[in-house]
């Protein structure tokens, strides 16, 4: 299975909680003003690489706390990014998701895509919403305008309802 990507970083700590790596998918297609990774938008662009490659590339995973999925916009491979997060998943790491969707549009897209509704019910912290310069941020964790919330997926699909994530 094929996914395009725009870069892996190994170590980051500003991608979510904790030490992670993160994967950079390729291709978005919203066109925020101030968008923070440009290059990433194009869905040609990026390299395209085999899940298993990105999975060697990710390295042993030991010392993480998870793996983060940013952009682009991971909803548009969200198969091949599933496929991704569950075997991080088996190795008992979580998992962060960016979106530029917002939890309800992903909440209607997956009744009609196995993908998406796979995805987000592996992600643990959801991070959603475009970016809107006149809503930017700088003190916020995690996200860059005030729009973009911080969500616990697996306690708001449970209760039908959207659970801002707890930061320790
Ligand atoms: S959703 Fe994110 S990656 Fe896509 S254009 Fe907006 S800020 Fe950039």
């Amino acid at each position: 299975m094929k996914i395009r990507i725009a870069g892996i970083t190994r170590e980051s700590v500003v991608d979510g909680p904790g030490l992670r790596a993160v994967i950079f998918t390729q291709g978005c297609p919203r066109c925020c003003k101030g968008c923070h990774n440009p290059d990433t938008l194009d869905p040609n662009g990026g390299i395209e690489m085999d899940v298993e490659e990105v999975l060697e590339e990710l390295g042993p995973l030991k010392l993480i706390k998870g793996v983060t999925f940013s952009g682009g916009e991971p909803f548009i491979q969200a198969v091949a990014v599933a496929y991704l997060a569950r075997r991080v998943k088996a190795q008992g790491k979580d998992i962060v998701t960016f979106t530029g969707y917002t939890f309800e549009e992903l909440m209607t897209l997956s009744q009609r895509d196995e993908g998406i509704k796979e995805l987000l019910a592996l992600t643990n912290l959801l991070i959603d919403g475009p970016f809107r310069e006149e809503e930017k941020d700088l003190s916020l964790s995690f996200r860059g305008s005030r729009n973009q919330r911080l969500i616990d997926v697996p306690k708001s699909l449970s209760s039908g309802k959207v659970y801002e994530y707890c930061l320790e």
